[in-house]
């Protein structure tokens, strides 16, 4: 049985109150609607401080943060966004239409079809995380979407410029400084300068994900990807000294943000708290990852491997490190992540930035339900039919007929009996 070494705080107040958030979330949401563009100034000068007469970033803007980047750092970010844009090409390759005879003279299809317009949120609030435009905007772009929406926080009272060339490096159409839940329904409900799309994307904090949660139905979602969660699972093939460094990589997101290890090894579990407390003293980011360990960290000592794996599916964490002697039992086993990291070689801030697979992932259990970002989010499969011979069409006329009978729906019924009279030369048998 599981024995828990570290357990979450045992006054745990939520980092935010989730019934506050809704309230300040559906009040933000009526005044974009009822206000427009002048609820997104006035909502902008009282969350971040920014007052401008219109948000949309200026092709001078634009050329401006690229200029303030240094040319290795342009080059960094084009050299992730080409690492994503190539697995999301490959992604999009396995997705293929499909035409196939049922029975004969019965012909049934799907298509894919890129989604119009779409909004993707990159977060900015306490880092400029410019990831983030690479995971939306260049995903979007390669599923073939028609128009893309970018808005980012101001970081420091005006727009980041590596966010900025980030969205503008991966292909935004426009690029918009408002954050939180004005620019998540700036996108979705659309203002007088800003076009509504039909779907937004991209993780934030709590506030964001609220919005997403609130507008959604209005216009599809990826799916909530709110605070960062990071479970290390371990075994004594590694020291305490990369565990620990994993879990504080992932609680410096936020103090919101939970880190767990699960391992079979006592010695690892007592070396990597030990750890904690060491790199907490020095991380320049220790002061929110502090708290978040403290509050939200939690070490779990299990029998066997088995067991590792049903304490990690309860969990359902967005990150999964695993660095065991077998990481691949992980991989053929487990069921509720959203992204896994599978041995010490490879981790969670590789993802994040750079590798190539989507960092917008599903936090809050949601990964038992849903995978990360990736193109498939921006693609709706929709079906077609049609039918070849008249054979056919009576056929199926007949089996129609009846079963829209059984549900005493008679309008359904002769939609049928008028294909089976037309074309099987005679009435229905019942
Ligand atoms: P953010 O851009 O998500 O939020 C900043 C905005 O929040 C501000 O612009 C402001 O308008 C709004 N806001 C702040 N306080 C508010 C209040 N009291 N009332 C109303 N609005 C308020 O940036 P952030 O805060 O730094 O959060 C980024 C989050 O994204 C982190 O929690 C991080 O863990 C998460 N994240 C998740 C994933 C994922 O895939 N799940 C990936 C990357 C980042």
């Amino acid at each position: 049985m599981a024995i828990w070494l570290k357990r979450k705080s045992d006054d745990l107040q939520p980092a935010v109150d989730a019934e506050g958030v809704k309230s300040v979330v559906k009040d933000i949401i009526a005044c974009i609607e009822n206000d427009g563009d002048a609820g997104v100034r006035k909502l902008s000068k009282r969350f971040d401080k920014l007052d401008r007469t219109d948000y949309r970033l200026t092709d001078a803007e634009i050329r401006s943060a690229m200029d303030t980047l240094a040319p290795r750092d342009l080059d960094d970010i084009r050299f992730a966004q080409e690492q994503v844009r190539n697995f999301a090409q490959h992604q999009r390759a396995a997705l293929s239409d499909i035409e196939v005879e049922t029975r004969p003279g019965v012909v049934l299809g799907h298509k894919n079809l890129a989604i119009e317009k779409v909004g993707c949120y990159v977060p900015g609030g306490k880092y400029p995380l410019l990831a983030s435009a690479h995971m939306s905007v260049i995903t979007a772009r390669v599923a073939g979407v028609g128009h893309i929406t970018t808005c980012a926080p101001p970081f420091n009272g005006a727009p980041a410029p590596a966010i900025v060339a980030a969205q503008h490096l991966a292909g935004a159409d426009d690029i918009y400084c408002v954050g939180g839940v004005q620019a998540i329904a700036m996108m979705a409900i659309g203002t007088e300068t800003c076009p509504a799309a039909n779907m937004i994307t991209g993780p934030g904090n709590a506030y964001v994900a609220e919005a997403k949660r609130q507008l959604f139905g209005r216009v599809g979602i990826d799916l909530l990807a709110g605070p960062t969660e990071t479970l290390v699972i371990a075994d004594d093939t590694v020291d305490g000294e990369i565990c620990a460094t994993d879990l504080l990589g992932q609680a410096e997101h936020g103090p919101d943000s939970p880190a767990v290890l699960i391992t079979t090894s006592r010695k690892l579990a007592l070396d990597t708290l030990k750890e904690i407390d060491r790199q907490l003293e020095i991380l320049s980011t220790a002061e929110i990852a502090r708290q978040a360990w403290s509050r939200f960290g939690e070490v779990i000592l299990c029998e066997d491997v088995a067991e590792m794996v049903v304490v990690a599916d309860e969990l359902a964490f967005e990150h999964v490190q695993v660095m065991t002697a077998d990481p691949d039992y992980f991989l053929h086993n487990m069921r509720n992540y959203g992204a896994l990291f599978l041995g010490p070689r490879t981790n969670v801030a590789f993802g994040d930035k750079v590798i190539g697979t989507n960092h917008t992932l599903p936090t809050g259990k949601a990964a038992r339900y849903t995978g990360g970002l990736w193109v498939g989010k921006f693609i709706k499969t929709v079906t077609y039919q049609k039918i070849l011979t008249d054979e056919a069409s009576a056929e199926i006329g007949r089996y129609a007929s009846r079963l829209s009978m059984l549900e005493g729906f008679s309008g359904h019924a002769e939609q049928a009996n008028i294909r089976v009279r037309r074309y099987g030369g005679g009435n229905v048998p019942y």
